[in-house]
């Protein structure tokens, strides 16, 4: 790590290398951890000759590296994946369905142990926890769940606890932050996390090795089972019908269940209807895409954490312009980072810019100058074609203006392109209109919360 230190800048060795966990030297080939997918991609692609050349001067010999992916993207798999880190690009998925956090969970190899002693495997991120977490109005409720289970596995009401939402809004770290939680505060308790994906195939691989015993033995000896994106039980009727007798005799001897989903219970499709009603014994919470105090909550505390001080101005225009989810915005972030560390460009308003127009590029390709007069009209209740009439009035001069400037800003419309769609005024009328928003937006709230409301809304109908 020294030895990189003094090759790369210092923002480029917090971002790219200070996360990286050695893990071992097997031979020729050194195996380290990554965060992402998209981490891998990019030590790959930007630091892998840089890697194997101070290996290979500090181990004096040919060295190979491999990495293990501490897998978030892959939803069915939220476990560790293990590739080859080769140049040219040749990804060798090892095992992929081996844990990587400690002891893997195999029924090959003897994971049961007695009980009462140590915890079995969790496979659980040790980076989701409850003090990551990030406390909002859209996710207070789920949380406040979540806490009261880890501290009170089994003996709360809350059993089974279900929590939904959509997709990157933050049920897999939360239910992670359970089991890091609960391993925390007492090393006794055994805590299980899997997906119904992972399940699945375990559970299809017992009936190949005529090992359902072990495998239902081995799912039942848990204290706490959580059991991630249940919707893909969807369908397999089998793995339901094991899944069901597996959660009887936990709930039976007082064991915690926690899953997740991104859909209530009752809207699950082709999930038996008794486990269905199983699920609704316990506790249903949910998470809601995040509102904009805790996006820019989020982006200070991920920011911050990276050791970068973001100012207001684009903490502001990200968490204004990026918001359907948290792993967008985490996106967002991390590509700001990539960019600033790799162009050595300071983290500016300008950069911030360039960013979420390559992210939001595809909503930008879609929006049309028609829908944004549309959705306009329909939430300021004014006929359409007034914008392009010449009426002086007030409220149609708001909102001609305030369509010009989501015109500009969300679609690649010349001004002049934009002033032909509002009868045909001229460039210069474009571009005071779109000064005159900016400007009411600085000083005045309510205009800003209804001009972004509006962009917000058009976005939306894009989806
Ligand atoms: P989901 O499982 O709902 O698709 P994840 O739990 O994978 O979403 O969350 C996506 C990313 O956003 C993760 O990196 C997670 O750590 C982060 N995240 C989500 N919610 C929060 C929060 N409230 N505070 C901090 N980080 C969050
Ligand atoms: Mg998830």
């Amino acid at each position: 790590m020294a030895a990189i230190r003094t090759r790369v800048n210092s923002q480029s060795f917090k971002t790219w290398f200070e996360p990286i966990v050695p893990l071992h030297l097997q031979g020729n080939e050194f195996c380290i951890q990554v965060p992402s997918q998209f981490f891998h991609e990019w030590l790959e692609e930007h630091y892998y000759s840089l890697i194997v050349e101070i290996l290979t001067q500090i181990l004096r010999k040919e060295c190979a590296l491999s990495c293990q992916i501490l897998s978030e993207e892959k939803e069915n798999f939220p476990i560790a994946t293990e590739v080859a880190l080769t140049s040219p690009v040749v990804r060798l998925p090892i095992n992929p369905l081996e844990p990587s956090m400690a002891m893997p969970i195999s029924l090959d190899r003897p994971a049961i142990k007695p009980q009462g002693s140590a915890s079995i495997t969790p496979t659980l991120n040790p980076r989701y926890t409850f003090e990551n977490y990030i406390k909002g109005e859209s996710n207070q409720f789920a949380r406040a769940a979540a806490l009261a289970v880890a501290n009170n596995p089994g003996g709360t009401s809350f059993n089974p606890l279900v929590i939904y939402g959509g997709v990157g809004l933050g049920k897999t770290h939360l239910v992670h932050a359970i089991g890091n939680h609960l391993i925390q505060t007492d090393k006794t308790k055994r805590v299980l996390y899997t997906s119904s994906e992972k399940f699945t195939v375990d559970f299809v691989e017992a009936i190949q090795k005529d090992r359902i015993s072990d495998f239902s033995n081995f799912y039942r000896s848990v204290d706490l089972l959580i059991v991630d994106d249940i919707q893909f039980f969807a369908g397999k009727e089998k793995t339901q019908d094991i899944f069901f007798h597996t959660f009887n005799t936990l709930h039976h001897f007082g064991r915690q269940i926690v899953l997740s989903s991104d859909r209530p219970p009752k809207e699950l499709k082709g999930v038996n209807e008794r486990l269905v009603s199983r699920f609704q014994w316990g506790l249903t919470a949910d998470i809601q895409p995040p509102d904009l105090e805790t996006r820019i909550a989020i982006l200070r505390k991920k920011s911050g954490d990276d050791g970068i001080d973001l100012s207001h101005d684009v903490v502001e225009f990200i968490a204004t312009n990026v918001t359907s989810n948290i792993r967008e915005l985490e996106g967002c972030l991390i590509s700001l980072l990539a960019r600033a560390s790799l162009e050595t460009r300071p983290i500016n308003l300008d950069l911030a810019k360039e960013v979420v127009r390559s992210i939001m590029g595809e909503v930008r390709a879609h929006v049309t100058i028609e829908e944004i007069q549309r959705v306009v009209c329909e939430q300021l209740k004014i006929p359409e074609d007034l914008l392009r009439a010449k009426t002086r009035k007030q409220e149609i001069v708001n909102a001609r203006q305030i369509s010009m400037y989501l015109a500009k800003e969300l679609t690649n419309s010349s001004l002049k392109t934009i002033g032909l769609h509002f009868g045909g005024r001229d460039h210069s009328t474009v571009i005071h209109a779109y000064q005159t928003v900016e400007d009411s937006m600085n000083v005045d709230s309510k205009q800003r919360a209804l001009v972004l409301q509006l962009r917000s809304k058009i976005e939306l109908s894009l989806r």
